[in-house]
């Protein structure tokens, strides 16, 4: 008897072993499946040269971005500046832009469902329509006037990417050979808005005020003279020249690195830290699935070192959609909606095969310190950058001149975002080596953000 018991729990834990990893498959399955179905080999969806065999890619307004012909050859919009403008959301034909729609979005392209596979009845797989407009793009691309950079927009109430641009770029229907240790391609395949790590330079100092308003309860009675230059521990933290008598509203304004060096040196790089953090700068998101970089900073090196790191110099590193989404949280009240790609996706006979919905991040920042830099952004518009540049626009920003090195011209910033409820845009803009931020970054921004603004989304 005493045989038989025994053989019968050792059945039954065997029974509940294979039970067990059935349903971890099964899970797996149907939450990894289109994945392991669009893994490049597959030769079901992809062709000896590894081009995806089907899928259609539209923007937000159904202009046709790439698709596949009859005799299973890849098109692309018949703009060749339009292709480059938006090459990083679509994708290359050999798949190097990981992030790009082909790659990134294959099994939505191919067709695959859990029930039936990768099969396609029509053959041309499925079609998925991106948040982006294309005519956006393209203008923001025209914008950057050669420069390597970036630009984005999107729409912190719904998360839908408007404008996604990253240069340099090129045309994916001729795509051309690149030496990729030739500097005019550093990075081509890097869609900078959602993975380059980059100086911020003075974009970061409203992270810097954001902290010193919720831990300096004077910090709206002082007042500081500017001589160009400042000793923070034992070593100076220089302005481009001396800005004079300031309180903490001009000191934005003027973006004065003595003030916030300062700032950032008293409350300490615990405190930097936690705010930088919170700000949600060290974190990478997950935009439709792909993965974004995150930045790194330094707050524990001297307290010069610190001061410098709380003017976005030294080194800070953020990546561009961090930023912009927390331009996004402080327009509305602590928290943005999270940036996403896909506006739907359909199958060959126009029926949904996702649900495209707003996520919201998790609170960046207290809502009343938000309202009180927005009123501080503003001010930098009206008293600095020139609110006649953004014309019929209640607009918020932040100018960054980042310096990258002594041989190199600075990298040129400019982020911000709307307060307007018919265009809640927050966006970024990125020129390398393009000088001033609010001079050359700030006229891409309000290149991008007039028609933005004109044509309404
Ligand atoms: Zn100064």
């Amino acid at each position: 008897m005493r045989k038989i018991e025994k053989r019968t729990v050792f059945c039954l834990i065997l029974a509940g072993l294979l039970g067990l990893g059935l349903a971890v498959f099964c899970f797996r399955f149907a939450v990894d499946g289109g994945d392991w179905a669009s893994f490049p080999s597959n030769r079901h969806l992809y062709n000896s040269s590894g081009q995806l065999k089907g899928g259609t890619i539209l923007d937000r307004d159904g202009d046709v971005l790439t698709w596949i012909n009859e005799d299973g050859s890849r098109s692309y919009f018949d703009s060749a500046d339009v292709r480059r403008a938006t090459l990083h959301a679509v994708g290359d034909p050999a798949g190097n832009i990981g992030a790009g729609a082909l790659t990134a979005f294959a099994d939505k392209l191919s067709g695959y469902n859990l029930f039936t596979g990768a099969y396609s009845p029509l053959g041309g797989g499925n079609s998925v329509y991106l948040t982006i407009d294309a005519y956006l793009n393209n203008i923001a691309y025209q914008a950057l006037g050669g420069k390597n950079g970036t630009v984005g927009v999107y729409n912190y109430k719904t998360g839908e990417i408007l404008c996604m641009v990253s240069t340099p770029t090129f045309d994916p229907a001729n795509p051309p050979s690149i030496d990729p240790d030739d500097p005019q391609w550093d990075g081509v395949y890097v869609n900078r808005l959602l993975s380059a790590n980059t100086t911020p330079g003075s974009i970061f100092k409203v992270v810097t005020l954001n902290a010193a308003i919720e831990n300096l309860p004077d910090l709206f009675s002082r007042h500081w003279t500017c001589t160009g230059s400042v000793d923070v521990g034992g070593d100076a933290v220089t302005c481009p020249y001396a800005h004079g008598e300031l309180d903490i509203e001009s000191a934005l304004a003027v973006s004065c690195n003595g003030v916030f060096g300062q700032l950032a040196a008293e409350m300490g790089g615990k405190t930097m830290a936690k705010y930088t953090d919170a700000a949600g700068l060290t974190t990478a998101m997950r935009v439709d699935g792909i993965q974004t970089s995150k930045g790194s900073f330094k707050f524990d090196g001297t307290e010069n070192q610190l001061a410098w790191a709380g003017v976005g110099q030294g080194q800070d590193a953020m990546c561009p959609i961090n930023m912009m989404l927390y331009m996004g949280a402080i327009a509305n009240g602590g928290k943005a909606a999270i940036p996403r790609l896909i506006e739907k996706s359909t199958t060959d006979y126009g029926l949904p095969t996702g649900v495209y919905a707003p996520r919201k991040s998790s609170e960046l920042i207290a809502a009343d310190t938000a309202d009180t830099i927005a009123d501080m952004m503003h001010n930098n518009v009206i008293a600095t950058y020139g609110q006649d540049r953004f014309p019929n626009m209640d607009i918020c920003a932040k100018s960054g001149t980042a310096e990258i090195g002594a041989d190199k011209s600075p990298n040129a910033w400019f982020t911000g975002f709307l307060r307007d409820p018919e265009t809640p845009y927050a966006f970024i803009v990125l020129v390398e080596q393009g000088g001033g931020g609010a001079s050359v970054a700030g006229t891409v921004a309000s290149k991008v953000l007039t028609a933005a603004v004109e044509k309404g989304y």
